[in-house]
């Protein structure tokens, strides 16, 4: 695929890199490829960040035909910038695309783009601890018709922001609320594919949650409601008598790349981790009896998100005496010191921008 670049002629001031926060801030480029059944991908062009112009008929604004990715951009210590594991994030978008009925795209092409736009941007790769550009990919249907079809023509887009350390205060676990009523996936459903409608149909609990004072929401199965999938946008385990479990990838759950890292390092430690199915009987049991040693969500905004409170049918529990457990801090330290490559990558999970 050809790519056109049109550099910005005006480029904005950085923001404040103590005050980013999360996807605030947006940098001068953006890229956007277009498809039609015709003629494939086409068009590819990196242009100054700008809004997208849609037809008012346009497949993603009615039927909700959107996916995207999440992945971020590191600088190190002697300038340079890294990517991790991009090409499981071009494979994801290839799965959830698939799972939707949008486009396949070449991934190595895909990675490819992605590296091009950030270099173009990358003095907008922030240089504080803790700071990433994070990278956002987002392909939808874009049919001119209300007409429900197959899909013939699509976009993909990316836009980079550069993003605060997750953590300003350091690693403090989260409150979470079962949600028993809302549930996020079904098997057969979307919930393996990283698409914009699992968010939409998830943000009532998440409100009813914090509404009762807790960050996250855990969700059970969508059809007996007894079996845990994920707490809130992230992937969870659970450290029961030393043993790592997490629930398997049944198809209702999103197949992270951090609980894949996640799981591949605990693995090489010599640890026992298990993928099964866990009821939250089994949990709520573990938790009373002092078995549940740590829980902790996975995900690439927060890398590990230690889980300090549970509450179901009225009742909170606390883990771990509310600390971050030396698991899940032994993951968060080898994950960002991959990622920020403050140690070599044994691995080969980065590339370099
Ligand atoms: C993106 C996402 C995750 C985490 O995936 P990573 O690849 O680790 O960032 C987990 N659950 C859901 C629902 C997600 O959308």
């Amino acid at each position: 695929m050809e790519l056109k670049i049109t550099k910005a002629t005006t480029l904005k001031n950085k923001p404040d890199e103590s005050k980013l926060g999360f996807g605030k801030f947006f940098t001068d480029h953006m890229l956007e490829v277009s498809y039609t059944r015709e003629k494939g991908w086409y068009n590819a062009e990196i242009k100054p960040f700008g809004n997208l112009s849609i037809h008012p008929a346009s497949t993603v604004l009615h039927y909700g035909s959107e996916i995207f990715e999440g992945l971020k951009a590191y600088r190190r210590k002697d300038g340079k910038v890294q990517l991790f594991r991009p090409i499981e994030n071009a494979r994801r978008l290839n799965t959830s695309a698939e799972r939707l009925g949008l486009p396949q795209i070449d991934e190595n092409e895909c990675v490819e783009l992605i590296k091009k736009l950030v270099e173009i941007d990358i003095d907008w790769v922030p240089h504080e601890e803790g700071t990433s550009l994070y990278i956002r990919p987002f392909m939808f249907g874009n049919d001119e018709t209300l007409g429900v079809h197959s899909i013939h023509a699509a976009k993909l887009v990316v836009i980079l922001s550069p993003v605060g350390a997750y953590y300003a205060e350091g690693l403090n676990p989260v409150k979470i609320c079962i949600e028993t009523a809302d549930v996020r996936a079904v098997r057969g459903g979307t919930g393996y594919a990283k698409c914009g409608g699992n968010y939409a149909a998830s943000v009532r609990a998440g409100e009813k949650a914090e509404k009762k004072g807790y960050s996250q929401v855990l969700w059970l199965d969508g059809v007996e409601r007894k079996y845990i999938e994920e707490v809130g946008a992230m992937n969870v385990m659970f450290k029961i008598n030393g043993e790592v479990v997490t629930p398997m990838l049944s198809g209702s759950i999103l197949p992270g790349i951090t609980r894949k890292s996640s799981l591949e390092l605990m693995r090489d430690w010599g640890m026992k981790v298990t993928e099964r199915q866990i009821s939250i009987d089994e949990l709520i049991t573990a938790v009373k009896s002092g078995t549940l040693e740590e829980a902790w969500g996975t995900g690439t905004a927060a890398v590990v998100s230690p889980i300090g409170y549970l509450f179901i049918d009225g009742v909170e529990y606390k883990i771990n005496d509310n600390k971050i457990g030396p698991v899940t801090q032994k993951l968060y330290d080898n994950l960002t010191s991959i990622q920020w490559g403050k140690i070599k990558d044994e691995k080969g999970w980065t590339v370099e921008v």
